[in-house]
């Protein structure tokens, strides 16, 4: 989309979302099922529709249902569904044949990309948001949005732009070419293969640390891979279907309901239903390789558990050397390493190791939000934040509003940022939200300002 609406004029959305991933594209479909998608601009920093495309490992699978996609469980005979796409691709009755329980995430990603293309007319690609903040205008309350050096005038904003990525301190002064997180691993592993790197580790023990791990000892018969993990190895999923009712909506009001220290204690019994764990079948391959190994003798993979990182540092040849501890042993042991994979996850929001008190791009917004007890910003019920007493306002004018779609793991509970489970009823909610607010029209006084670019 370029250019659609009028230029010179002020215009205010009643929606900004920012990101147009699978939360937003939720939000889209939500949105225009009730036709009110008509004032809504979704603004991404990627230069077409994608969904995480540099994990996009061939040979990977999805990790849930694929019918609980972005609207399938609220609207069966929606035309976004998944079963709607194989229908489209002319591929329903080979999926029905497949002798897997979940489609690989290629086929995903087509989905992803083949619905995200049919908003093409919301969206402006090659536009990452740097800048949000709270302003009166005139008096109208509403928000300016800030992309590729243009302001945008918004009565509500949607964050979705999934949280930010979990760099631990001592990664943090070596991230680039050769240390990368895992959403940025593909096109740099292609690289460092053509760059003849010998030797790779990655950190951490989750579903995308293995995916990794095994996509590397694909790439080329020489490379040597180094895991490092946190815990005692790898571990699996809890996907018992007891543990996997924390994906339907009842749980959400349990846990957003429940005080914040009951919070945590959820959250800790239910880490490895999602996190530094994974799936059985790509255990099992990773067991496979480590006994083939001692079959043939030739070791490519070496595993350290227990292993806490204390420092990286460059030798005087450029590569990366790191010394880890062991946590119970507490022997050190010292690698070098030609590149580092760095597959810890993301923050959720709150104090403390792994985690951030608002997301980076709400920094304009932070001093106006309420906090929790935590440290995290404090989020109402139907996603959007809720700000302090001293924020602006307009007496007797319906407050806007900053939805984090995809970002409320800590006060929504599982599933909630790490899951497409859930997409379909969070976008009710927030729709609902919008839709509850009194209706706002620009004043016919309005100023003018050059929001947007000629
Ligand atoms: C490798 C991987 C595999 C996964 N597989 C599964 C799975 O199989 N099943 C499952 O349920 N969940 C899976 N997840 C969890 C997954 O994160 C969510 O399901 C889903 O992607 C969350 O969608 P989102 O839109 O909130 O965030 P994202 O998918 O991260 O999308 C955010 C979008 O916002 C854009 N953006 C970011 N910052 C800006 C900015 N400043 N300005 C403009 N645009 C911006 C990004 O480019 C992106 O398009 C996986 C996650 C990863 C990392």
């Amino acid at each position: 989309m370029d250019g659609a609406l009028p230029l010179t004029q002020t215009h205010v959305y009643d929606v900004i979302g920012v990101g147009f991933g699978p939360s937003n594209i939720a939000l889209a479909i939500a949105l225009e099922e009730e036709g009110n998608l008509d004032n809504t601009l979704f603004l991404e920093s990627m230069a077409e529709a994608s969904w995480h495309p540099d994990m996009a490992i061939s040979g990977t699978d999805i990790q849930h249902n694929p019918l609980r996609d972005f609207v399938t469980p609220r609207n069966p005979q929606s035309q976004y569904g998944f079963l709607s796409y194989l229908k489209a691709q002319d591929r329903l009755l080979d999926y029905l044949n497949l002798e897997a329980p979940f489609p690989p995430r290629s086929e995903y990603l087509g989905y992803v990309k083949w619905v995200a293309e049919q908003f093409g007319d919301v969206v402006r690609y090659d536009s990452p948001v740097t800048g949000i903040t709270r302003e009166i205008i005139d008096g109208v309350d509403l928000f300016r949005v800030e992309a590729n050096g243009r302001e945008f005038l918004t009565r509500n904003v949607s964050i979705g732009t999934g949280r930010s990525a979990n760099i631990p301190e001592v990664f943090a002064p070596h991230m680039g070419h050769r240390v990368v997180h895992l959403t940025d691993y593909l096109s740099h592993a292609k690289a460092w293969i053509e760059e003849g790197v010998k030797h790779v580790t990655v950190v951490g023990g989750s579903q995308s640390g293995v995916e990794i791990i095994l996509d590397l000892l694909g790439r080329s018969p020489s490379l040597q891979v180094t895991s490092l993990t946190r815990s005692f190895g790898f571990k699996q999923k809890d996907l018992s279907p007891f543990t996997e009712q924390i994906y339907l909506p009842e749980f959400v009001d349990y846990f957003y309901n429940a005080p914040i220290e009951k919070q945590q204690k959820m959250t800790a019994e239910l880490w490895r239903s999602n996190y530094g764990a994974a799936d059985h079948d790509v255990i099992e391959h990773l067991d496979m390789i480590m006994y083939e190994q001692k079959v043939t003798g030739v070791e490519r993979l070496t595993l350290q558990s227990n292993a806490h990182i204390e420092t990286i540092s460059r030798t005087p040849d450029g590569r990366l050397k790191i010394t880890a501890r062991d946590a119970y042993s507490e022997e050190r042991h010292v690698q070098v390493t030609d590149a580092i994979v760095v597959a810890t996850g993301f923050r959720n929001f709150g104090s403390g190791d792994g985690r951030e008190a608002y997301h980076p791009l709400m920094r304009g917004l932070a001093p106006i939000c309420e906090y929790r007890s935590d440290g995290g910003v404090d989020v109402a019920r139907d996603y959007s934040l809720k700000f302090a007493g001293h924020a602006p306002s307009i007496p007797d004018q319906d407050p806007p509003k900053v939805f984090l779609n995809g970002l409320c793991e800590s006060t929504h509970g599982f599933g909630d940022a790490g899951s497409f489970s859930l997409l379909w009823i969070r976008s009710t909610v927030i729709r609902d939200a919008l839709a509850g607010q009194v209706p706002f029209a620009v004043p016919a006084d309005f100023p003018t300002f050059e929001t947007e670019e000629a």
